[in-house]
């Protein structure tokens, strides 16, 4: 499943930046949004295999959009991560109560982004193993 498109609705650029970087390099191609309505209909247009949704974001929040992807039948088995400085346990549940497939506090970690939408959707196409891999 190499190339596998993943969606970033993220309105922090060094966010943004540091999810782009890290889903680049390990093989999935990237789209993004800096507001959900946008993101939205990226996601429509383009059916990604997986989207890293912001909570906070300006005019629709993060919640909201998740409620509208799984609403529509063309996007609702999309898998959604939410990416939020919330860090509390009790938050964590109420994201993941909210219909959202995974969770990447702020900062974030890049090993456990990557463990989880691998997780998701596999790979994204990086050479892995095997002698060619330093
Ligand atoms: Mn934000």
């Amino acid at each position: 499943m190499a190339n596998e498109l993943v969606l970033v609705i993220e309105d922090n650029h060094m966010n943004a930046k540091l999810l782009r970087d890290v889903l680049q390099a390990q093989g999935y191609e990237v789209a993004e949004s800096t507001n959900a309505e946008e993101g939205l209909e990226l996601a429509r247009a383009r059916l990604p295999a997986l989207i890293l949704m912001d909570i906070q974001l300006p005019g629709m929040n993060g919640d909201q959009a998740l409620r509208e992807l799984k609403r529509d039948p063309s996007t609702a088995a999309i898998p959604v991560i939410a990416v939020t400085a919330s860090v509390m346990p009790m938050e964590r549940n109420q994201i993941l109560e909210a219909g959202f497939d995974g969770f990447q506090g702020k900062p974030i970690s890049v090993k456990e982004l990557i463990n989880e939408v691998t997780s998701l959707i596999g790979g994204g196409g990086k050479p892995s193993g095997g002698a060619g891999e330093y």
